[in-house]
């Protein structure tokens, strides 16, 4: 049975395991190397360091699940932050990127982002504004920051940040089959949830939609064959962005 279909029945950090150990380091069959034990993060993290190997330095990943881990991999180095709240009465926050070791362990996903807090229940999302400098360069992006409820109440103390929800219990996941069916669906019910502010993502997605579309069709006029390859490209890209959203909150 491949992840990908077992993928349906784990849960967020039960995938992640799977994918940072069968994909991202070398260690195929291993999957105890990660606990969600802080008390064993030092030896775990020892161990990953002497393991520590990226299956894409040399090759390019090929099956389903080595390239949705590399996707996976990629996109969590700028998606949660880590914070020091220590000053949070003076309204004084420092926010900065995980470090490799940390989006591998899951802290700041699965353990509260507080760099001092090893919290991992009821860990709640909330959007932050973070100014960095990168190559010389200051830059402005909005980011998560995953905390435990004690947590969440320094970040909030003087003003309330946008919390972000998870819409659906219900997976994504190994709905593929009923995908078609139910994508409008589940588009409008995300729409709903994000308000007014994500309105111009949508109407940004809509066009580029009929567009690809009216491009497959002037291809199928030209060559059938040559429509293809393109369109199940595109539909495992888009098949993999779903699954990311599913992941990661
Ligand atoms: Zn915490």
């Amino acid at each position: 049975m491949s992840l990908k279909s077992q993928m349906r029945y784990m849960n967020p950090y039960d995938i992640h395991k799977a994918l940072v150990n069968e994909y991202i380091l070398r260690r195929p069959g291993d999957t105890k190397q990660l606990h969600r034990d802080s008390s064993r993060d030092r030896t775990d993290l020892d161990v990953i360091r002497e393991n520590h190997k990226f299956l894409w330095d040399d090759e390019t990943p090929d099956t389903w699940e080595a390239q949705f881990a590399k996707k996976y991999y990629d996109k969590l180095f700028k998606e949660y932050c880590i914070g020091d709240l220590s000053r949070y009465k003076e309204n004084k926050i420092a926010l900065r990127w995980r470090t490799e070791q940390e989006v591998i362990i899951g802290k700041g996903q699965f353990i509260c982002g507080n760099k001092v807090c090893s919290c991992q229940e009821d860990l709640r999302t909330w959007e932050v504004n973070f100014a960095y400098e990168e190559q010389g360069k200051r830059k402005n992006a909005l980011v998560k920051i995953r905390l435990c409820s004690d947590c969440s109440e320094k970040l909030n103390y003087h003003s309330k940040k946008r919390e972000i929800k998870r819409l659906k219990r219900k997976s994504l996941i190994g709905q593929t089959r009923k995908k078609h069916r139910d994508e409008d669906t589940l588009k409008s019910l995300s729409d709903d949830e994000a308000g007014p502010s994500k309105e111009s993502t949508t109407d940004e997605s809509n066009p580029s939609k009929e567009d690809s579309l009216s491009q497959n069709d002037r291809s199928i006029e030209e060559s059938p064959w040559e429509n293809i390859k393109p369109a199940e490209t595109k539909s495992r890209d888009e098949e993999m962005e779903d699954y990311l959203q599913e992941l990661i909150l």
